[in-house]
Formats: C-alpha cells, structure tokens, sequence
C-alpha cells in the first residue's frame, strides 16, 4: 500500500479523497435545473471530513450555501474565508445574536423572542438580520407548526430589523418516498408555504430535500436541496445506490507500532476476551482506538486490511489502541506484518474494500455516525 501523505505525529490517520468530494458536489449539482440551488450540509466538521477544507472544495464545485448545526461551527467557517451565505440549522440562544450578526450567519428562527432580538439588535447595528423560517411538518423536532405559520408571520414581520431569506422543513422518512409519512410532509410543506404567499408573506428560498429526498424526489426540489452524507460519498438508505454513483470520501489507515509472537494461552488486550490459539500467530498493535471512533463494541468483531486481505481485530479494542492478528491459513499464506507496515481499517486496500456501512451494520448504527466518530480526534489529510 503506497501513502502519499500522513501526519507527522501520529501512526493513525484520517485520508480525505478531494476529487471524490468534488465529484460527488458536482453531482448532486447536476440533479437540479439551471435556479435551484445545492445547500451542503457541513455539520459536525462536515460529517468528519473536516469542514473548513471540505467548505473549499463545495464552495469551488457549485456550493450556493453551507448550513451548520452550531453557531460555533458557522464562525469556524467564516475565519477559514467561506464567503457564500452559511445556515445554522436550528435557532440557537439569545446570546449568540451579536456573533450571528457579526459574521452574517443565518439563523433558522421559530420563536418570536429569538425574532425579535434578532431584529433589535439588528436595528441597533445598523443592518437587517437574514433568516430562514423552519417549518415543523412531522418530525416532531422544531420548527413552527405547519398550522400557526401565518399567526407567526404576522406576529414578527412588521419588524424591519430582520428579513426571510428562505423557509424549510425536513423529512424525518425521505428514505420512503412513496409511503404516506413522506406524502403528508409534503403536503403540510406545500399547504404552509402556499398560505404565507397568497397572505403577501415573503418565502424567500423555499427548500426541504435532504439527500434521498434530493436523489430520489425531483419534485420536491423547489428553490433548493440540502445534501449533506451523500457528498461524503456515503448512502442515506439502500434505495439511493441504483440513483446515483457516489465515491467515498473518507478512509482510515494505520501503521503496526508493534509486532510480537506471544505464546499459545497468552490473552491479549484488557480482560482476555481473545486468547492465542495456536503457535505462530503474530498479534499487531495499531494505534488507534474507540477514543477515535472504533467503538469498543467492534471489538473481536471487525477486520482490517493488510496486504488487501482481511485480518481480525483480535482483544478488546483500547481507548487509543487495538490489535490485530495475522495467521498463515492453509488458505491464506499472507506474509508476516512488520512495524510500520500500513493497515486499512476503512477504505481500499488492492482489490478489497472495508466500508462505512459493514462498520456500521457491525455496530448497529448508520454510516453518519461512524463517519462523526473517526473524525473526532484522528488527523485527516487530503490527498
Ligand atoms: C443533517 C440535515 C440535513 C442533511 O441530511 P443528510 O441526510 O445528511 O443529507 C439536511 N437538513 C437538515 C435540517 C439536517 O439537520
């Protein structure tokens, strides 16, 4: 395995593919009509990936706008030098206004305290304070009731310190677009959007597709999507991979810190949930842990890539460390690992792949949180 680039400092890494990020942008670029709009979603340091860097790449590939879930992450954004307008979606505190402001972040507003403070201070400074109006359509998570939207309206409009720059809801089953869940969203959406303009209210951007949604509902496109895994190159649901070719983004890799042969009986790793089996079983330490996103629940239960074939995880995986065992099979005759020998734990290795989605079948969650996980304390390059 041939590494272009990895972290002075540590023998475990994050590899973030550029190109795919790129292609993936422009294809989702390419499921909307010459005035809709693509939103990426950057949340959670896009999702892992790293959002500053990964904010550059959309921003060049036909990125419109960048949404966030913290006030935080938004900044974080601007001080990279992100000039295209960026979303926070949900409505943070009260004291977060002046940071909001000061940035041109926009806020996703649906109490009519947030509003008004929004427009004071807005007045105060000098400026109008731009927001996006969520709608709560089904899911049950925020957002002014589809039924009291022109009772908000009317309660906040009159003030010239803020402007409605969009309006949005967001599927809680866009991965079903055919089932009544996903239809009843759609119309509440439709009928609440359809009331605030026959009343004279300003919509602005009118937008609600996240990424099944985006691939697999062009008539819920509107003014504009917001896709956030599936630029990653990760599939939302099974029923996206026919629709659309997405490349991964992410893959994780270590170098061997140590190799050893321990004895037949000798256990390995806290408590001894694996014990050597047999003579000439060589155990490999990596130096990554459930500290990086390898959950402990993995443990005994997962296999890396090493030579593009896949070895166990052996032991309970450590907070920053695990091992792995290499075993000539009658089958496999794979030669030896030695220290600093490079291992797959997500990615390509040759003709073998391990990917998000085996991981997060193993761990019984889904590819958007195992993906949040190996970017928490992993450094990333971009290759
Ligand atoms: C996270 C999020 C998205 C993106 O969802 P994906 O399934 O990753 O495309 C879109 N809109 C809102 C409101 C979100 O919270």
């Amino acid at each position: 395995m041939s590494i272009r680039k990895e972290p002075q400092t540590r023998w475990a890494w994050v590899e973030i593919d550029q190109g795919a990020l790129r292609r993936n942008t422009r294809a989702f670029k390419n499921l909307l009509g010459p005035r809709q709009r693509l939103c990426c979603v950057v949340k959670a340091d896009a999702y892992g990936h790293g959002a500053p860097q990964c904010a550059k790449i959309m921003q060049a590939a036909g990125a419109d706008m960048l949404a966030v879930a913290t006030v935080a992450e938004g900044v974080e954004l601007r001080r990279s030098g992100i000039s295209v307008p960026v979303l926070v979606l949900n409505e943070p505190p009260l004291a977060a206004i002046d940071t909001l402001l000061e940035h041109q972040i926009m806020p996703s507003l649906y109490t009519s305290e947030f509003a008004m403070a929004y427009g004071e201070r807005a007045v105060q400074l000098g400026c109008v304070g731009k927001y996006h109006m969520a709608i709560e359509t089904g899911m049950n998570r925020i957002g002014v009731h589809y039924a009291d939207v022109l009772d908000f309206r009317r309660e906040i409009d009159f003030h010239r310190g803020i402007a409605c720059d969009g309006v949005f809801t967001h599927f809680a089953t866009a991965d079903d677009i055919n089932g009544w869940d996903y239809k009843l969203q759609c119309t509440r959406f439709d009928e609440a959007v359809a009331a605030m303009r026959d009343a004279g209210y300003e919509c602005g951007i009118v937008h609600c597709d996240n990424t099944p949604a985006s691939i697999l509902d062009a008539s819920t496109h509107y003014d504009m999507i917001r896709a956030g895994v599936g630029l990653y190159g990760l599939h939302p649901c099974d029923a996206t991979h026919g629709a659309i070719k997405l490349d991964p983004v992410m893959s994780v890799r270590a170098r061997v810190t140590r190799t050893a042969h321990p004895a037949m009986g000798e256990g390995v790793g806290y408590g001894f949930t694996y014990r050597v089996p047999r003579t000439r079983v060589q155990i490999c330490t990596l130096p990554l842990g459930y500290a990086d996103g390898l959950s402990r629940t993995l443990s005994n239960r997962m296999e890396v890539l090493y030579r593009g074939v896949r070895i166990r995880q052996v032991g309970n995986i450590c907070m920053d460390q695990c091992m792995v065992a290499v075993q000539q099979t009658p089958v496999c005759q794979i030669p030896e690992a030695e220290h600093g020998d490079v291992m797959t734990i997500v990615g390509r290795d040759g003709d073998s792949e391990i990917t998000m989605d085996e991981m997060a079948r193993l761990r019984g969650t889904i590819n958007y949180e195992v993906a949040c996980g190996f970017g928490m304390r992993l450094d990333k390059v971009y290759v």
